[in-house]
């Protein structure tokens, strides 16, 4: 099978030709790049695909998803409305489509965008009385159930408030609906877990939607049934992107005892990292700060992991083959990781030359002196540029001005030498690529916040340097940078057609772009 696209602008990200008109597609591996009519006639025999003089990037990759949590979201009912009137009626839709009796799910509700009142249990029997229904609130605190899936959960008028929780109650003492904090579990843990078949299934919706805005390869930090599923999709034929699967380190010593390595596995779906949380994030302010919260002397946020169990899984797992994948938002959380992997690469000289390819995740801020350490020790950088756009306001307001010149900082990490590898963190945000590469490049929101220069403006990329983060530095991040990430020949042909000219059009335009065609494996997973 020899297919010629031609006629196109392709970007290729390969410096022996960044650009090119014609690319030549074998059994799903480029070929050859180049002239469009140097290569019409190399390869008279070949199948033509007139692009129509369109612009071509490489696949891209979201080096930081929560696939199967994206996947099952997109299953639920979205309960983020303008009204408490169209929640219910988008309970009730769903309600046609479940079996009566089978639970209902959804969140992202807010009583303060309905006018300030909590919703209640009553106010669903408009909707359903015959499936239990359990929303989450869009902030995570709180949870809204109607009857039936209290009488499933067992919850009554006596049952005590857990420790950490509270139950809502009407004035005359019944239960109104409401489950705050750890009592959203007396709910939630009476909702069936999802098989792997099942996921698998949320996730064949998911890739559709992940071909559509331009993604062919993911690197995925859920757990086993996402791992389950993956499999179960390939074995299946049906895996259409480019896997790369993260290790939660509570199954650090059965990845041990099994003698797992990074790397291992295939062109779709391989072994990544071992994944440690070591603090919490900004908005709640739990991430781990070396000085406290602005405003807040006694808060400098939470430590999940401590630096010296941080240490022994890095040690045990970096001298059996496994890197390792660390949450790290506060730059004491940075700066304890950065200690570490100093240590774990010290030793791995010790060992031979260097493999593992560590990687810090968020590098959401750092101290000054902190700021050329990935770079050396060649850690990778994976951060997710919709992140700093969504969270400067309050990266000002908890952090300060002074601290947050070292947020979210790309372009200080990337002269310091450290790979840069770009996500979205979905579903926390929305996987489109192209707000990650709008965020990189302008530092702005959607709507222009906070000004045309940008937030910290010193921290802009250039639209090559984003799009690296989304191809090249992901690549390198998952062992693939010899398979994935440019439109070289002899590399797998993962490519994506664009409607507009991301390098030249205005940059507040790049967010906007729109996705023609997804090839991934030399196949057309997606073309509108
Ligand atoms: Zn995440």
């Amino acid at each position: 099978m020899l297919t010629l696209l031609h006629h196109a602008r392709f970007y290729t990200l390969d410096a022996k030709t960044p650009n090119a008109t014609a690319l030549v597609i074998r059994n799903g591996q480029i070929e050859a790049v180049g002239d469009d009519a140097d290569l019409r006639a190399a390869f008279p025999h070949a199948e033509r695909v007139d692009l129509q003089g369109q612009v071509v990037l490489p696949g891209l990759t979201d080096a930081h998803i929560h696939f199967e949590w994206y996947a099952r979201g997109l299953q639920e009912v979205d309960a983020e409305t303008a009204s408490l009137s169209e929640a219910l009626r988008r309970v009730g839709e769903k309600a046609k489509t479940t079996t009566a009796g089978e639970w209902i799910t959804g969140h992202g509700w807010n009583q303060n965008n309905w006018g300030g009142r909590f919703p209640c249990a009553g106010d669903l029997d408009l909707s359903t009385t015959t499936h239990p229904v359990f929303l989450r609130a869009k902030s995570g605190h709180a949870g809204w159930a109607n009857d039936a899936a209290m009488q499933r959960a067992g919850v009554t008028a006596h049952t005590p408030h857990p420790a950490g929780g509270q139950i809502g109650h009407t004035p005359d003492g019944s239960l109104n609906g409401l489950f705050f904090e750890e009592a959203m579990n007396l709910i939630s843990r009476h909702i069936p877990e999802k098989t792997p078949d099942a996921v698998a299934q949320a996730m064949l919706a998911a890739q559709e939607k992940a071909w559509q805005v331009g993604l062919t390869g993911l690197h995925d930090f859920d757990g086993r049934s996402a791992f389950m599923a993956f499999q179960m999709l390939k074995e299946r034929g049906q895996l259409g992107l480019r896997v790369v699967k993260m290790i939660r380190v509570r199954y650090l010593p059965d990845a041990l005892h099994l003698g797992l390595r990074s790397g291992f596995g295939d062109d779709w779906l391989r072994v990544g990292n071992v994944k440690v949380f070591l603090d919490g994030a900004l908005g709640p302010r739990t991430a781990s700060m070396l000085e406290p919260y602005e405003g807040e002397p006694d808060n400098s946020g939470l430590v999940v992991t401590d630096k010296e169990d941080l240490y022994e899984h890095a040690a045990q797992a970096a001298r059996n083959g496994l890197a390792m994948t660390v949450h790290a938002i506060g730059d004491r959380a940075n700066h304890d990781l950065l200690d570490v992997y100093q240590t774990i690469r010290y030793e791995e000289s010790e060992r031979g030359p260097e493999r593992l390819r560590h990687r810090c995740e968020h590098v959401q801020i750092l101290h000054p002196s902190d700021y050329q350490r990935l770079g050396q020790m060649n850690v990778i950088a994976s951060m997710q540029p919709i992140h700093a756009t969504s969270d400067m306001l309050m990266s000002d307001k908890y952090w300060g001005p002074r601290r947050s010149a070292g947020a979210y900082a790309w372009r200080t990490q990337l002269n310091a030498g450290a790979v840069l590898a770009f996500g979205s963190d979905a579903p926390v945000e929305s996987p489109n690529p192209f707000l990650g590469l709008h965020a990189a490049v302008t530092r702005r929101r959607a709507d222009g916040t906070p000004g045309p220069e940008g937030w910290y403006p010193e921290q802009r990329l250039t639209v090559e340097e984003a799009l690296r983060g989304f191809t090249l530095g992901a690549a390198y991040a998952g062992y693939m940078e010899d398979r994935l990430g440019s439109l070289t020949p002899g590399k797998l042909a993962d490519l994506i057609v664009i409607d507009r000219d991301i390098f030249t059009c205005d940059p507040m335009a790049i967010k906007d772009t729109q996705v023609l065609g997804t090839m991934v494996g030399g196949e057309w997973r997606f073309r509108s």
